[in-house]
C-alpha cells in the first residue's frame, strides 16, 4: 500500500469470487482494461481465463504481463520450437537472454475505492516480514553477508542458514528475479558463488515453463511408464513422516523446521521426499500435496519440479536407483548435528556421532544424553536397505529403463 501511494494510487482489497469481484471493481474505476501478472500454475491459468471471459462480457480486458519469471516459455522454445525437457541446454539458452534493464515506475492516478481491511488476516507474528522493502532487505543481506559468493560451497550444509530465503518473496511477486539478477551484477561474470546462485533462479525458470508447457505433469508423473507404479497406502507411516517421528532424524528435523517456520532447507526437502517416496514406497503426489499445504513458499511448478527430481518421474536425468540413505545424508550435511538439535530437542545431548543413528545408542548412553529411545524419540520405522531393495522392484515392474 505504501509503495503503491507513493505513486499516485492506493491499495484496494477486495475478497471473494474473481468473476464476480474483479468485473466489479473494474466497473467502480471505469477502467477498460485490466492488468495483471501472467501466471504459470493450471489453477492460477484457468482462473485467468474465466476472469477474462467475465470481463470481456462486460466489454473490459484482461492485459497479462511478464514479471515473475526471468524469461517467458515463448522465448526459450529449443530448436523442436517445444521448449526442452533438460536443463542444461535450457541454462544455456536462458542466459543468452541477459536480464532485463530496470524501467521507473510510472506515476499513476485513479479513483478512490472503497477497501476491506487487512487487519483481520493478521494473527500473530508473521513468520517472515513481508513487502518489497523486506524482499530487497533480504537479497541485500545476502550478497552483503558473503553468503551469495560462498554460495557453492554452503548451500548444501543445512545447519548452516546460509541461502538466500527468497523464496517467498519470489513466488509472491515481491521480488522478481530480474532485480535479483541486477543485484548480482548480472549478466557480466560473476564470481562461482553467484553464479552458482544465479543458476537456480535458472532452475526456478525451467520448472515454470516446463508445468507451462506440460500441465498435465500437476497430475502426474511426466515419464508415461512412471504413472503406474505400485505405491502404499501406509495411513501409520504417512501420519509419522508428517509428524516428523520417522526415528530418522535428518528427516524428522526437516519436518519439524517446516511445520515452525513454513519453510525448509533445500537440501532437507530432498532427503525427507525421498524418505516418503524411496523408503515408505508413498506416492510422491501425497508429499507433494502436504508441502503445499505447510509452506510458505509452496509454489506449484517448483514444488512439482522438485518432488519430481525427487521420485525421477519428471525431467531430470538421474537414474531412478539413486535412493538417498538418511543416514549418510544427515553425516554429510549435517556433520555436527546441530540442525537435528535445533528441531529435535529431545536429541540434544546425544553425541554428533551417533546423532543420525540413535538406534545405535546403548541403554546406558541413552540414559545419559536423557533420551530414550522408543520413548522419548522413536525407533526406526523402517529397515532402510530392504525398503530400497523393493521401491527398486517397483520401479523396474514399470518397464522403464533407469536413466
Ligand atoms: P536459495 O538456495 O537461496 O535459492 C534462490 C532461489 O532459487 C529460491 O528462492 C528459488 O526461487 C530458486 N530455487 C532454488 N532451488 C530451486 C530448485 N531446486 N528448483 C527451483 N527453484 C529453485 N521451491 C519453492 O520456491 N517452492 C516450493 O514449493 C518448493 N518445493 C520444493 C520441494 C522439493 C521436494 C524440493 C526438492 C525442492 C523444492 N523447492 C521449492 C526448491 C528449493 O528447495 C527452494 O526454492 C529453496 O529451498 C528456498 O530457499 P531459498 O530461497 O533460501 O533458496
Amino acid at each position: 500500500d505504501a509503495e503503491l501511494r507513493a505513486h499516485g494510487v492506493p491499495l484496494v482489497v477486495r475478497t471473494g469470487d474473481p468473476t464476480r469481484v474483479v468485473p466489479q471493481v473494474a466497473h467502480e474505476a471505469n477502467a477498460g482494461r485490466v492488468h495483471i501478472t501472467r501466471e504459470v500454475s493450471p489453477l492460477g491459468r484457468a482462473r485467468d481465463k474465466r476472469v477474462a471471459a467475465a470481463l470481456s462480457s462486460g466489454g473490459r480486458e484482461l492485459v497479462e504481463f511478464r514479471g515473475s519469471l526471468l524469461t517467458e516459455p515463448e522465448e526459450l522454445a529449443g530448436s523442436s520450437g517445444a521448449g526442452y525437457l533438460v536443463f542444461t541446454p535450457f541454462s544455456r539458452a536462458w542466459e543468452s537472454i541477459g536480464v532485463p534493464a530496470r524501467i521507473d515506475a510510472p506515476t499513476m492516478s485513479g479513483p478512490t475505492l472503497p477497501s476491506e481491511s487487512l487487519d483481520g488476516l493478521v494473527t500473530g507474528d508473521p513468520r517472515l516480514p513481508a513487502g518489497p522493502d523486506a524482499a530487497r532487505a533480504a537479497i541485500v543481506s545476502f550478497i552483503r553477508s558473503g553468503h551469495a559468493d560462498g554460495y557453492a560451497e554452503a548451500r548444501n550444509a543445512v545447519d548452516d542458514d546460509a541461502t538466500s530465503h527468497l523464496s517467498t518473496y519470489l513466488r509472491l511477486g515481491m521480488i522478481s528475479p530480474a532485480q535479483v539478477g541486477r543485484a548480482l551484477g548480472a549478466p557480466g561474470a560473476l564470481s562461482p558463488g553467484r553464479a552458482a546462485f544465479w543458476r537456480q533462479i535458472c532452475w526456478r525458470d525451467f520448472y515454470h515453463h516446463h508445468l507451462r508447457r506440460h500441465p498435465e505433469v500437476a497430475r502426474m508423473a511426466l515419464r508415461p511408464a512412471f504413472r503406474n507404479i505400485e505405491w502404499d497406502d501406509a495411513p501409520a507411516d504417512f501420519a509419522a513422516w508428517k509428524a516428523g517421528e520417522t526415528g530418522f532424524p535428518i528427516v524428522d528435523a526437516g519436518m519439524r523446521q517446516m511445520a515452525s517456520l513454513g519453510w525448509m532447507h533445500n537440501r532437507a526437502r530432498m532427503i525427507t521426499a525421498s524418505f516418503l517416496v524411496k523408503d515408505m514406497l508413498i506416492d510422491w503426489r501425497r508429499g507433494e500435496t502436504f508441502f503445499m499445504q505447510q509452506l510458505v513458499d509452496g509454489c506449484p511448478a517448483n514444488n512439482n519440479g522438485g518432488w519430481q527430481w525427487v521420485a525421477g518421474t519428471g525431467t531430470d536425468a538421474a537414474p531412478y536407483f539413486r535412493v538417498f540413505n538418511p543416514t549418510l545424508q544427515g553425516q554429510k550435511f549435517d556433520p555436527s548435528g546441530d540442525y537435528v538439535r535445533r528441531w529435535i530437542p529431545e536429541l540434544r545431548d546425544v553425541p554428533s556421532t551417533l546423532i543420525h543413528e540413535p538406534w545405535r545408542l546403548t541403554l546406558e548412553e541413552q540414559r545419559a544424553a536423557g533420551c530414550r529411545l522408543g520413548s522419548d524419540y522413536p525407533l526406526p520405522r523402517l529397515d532402510h536397505a530392504a525398503q530400497r531393495r523393493e521401491v527398486l522392484a517397483r520401479y523396474k515392474a514399470t518397464g522403464e529403463a533407469p536413466g
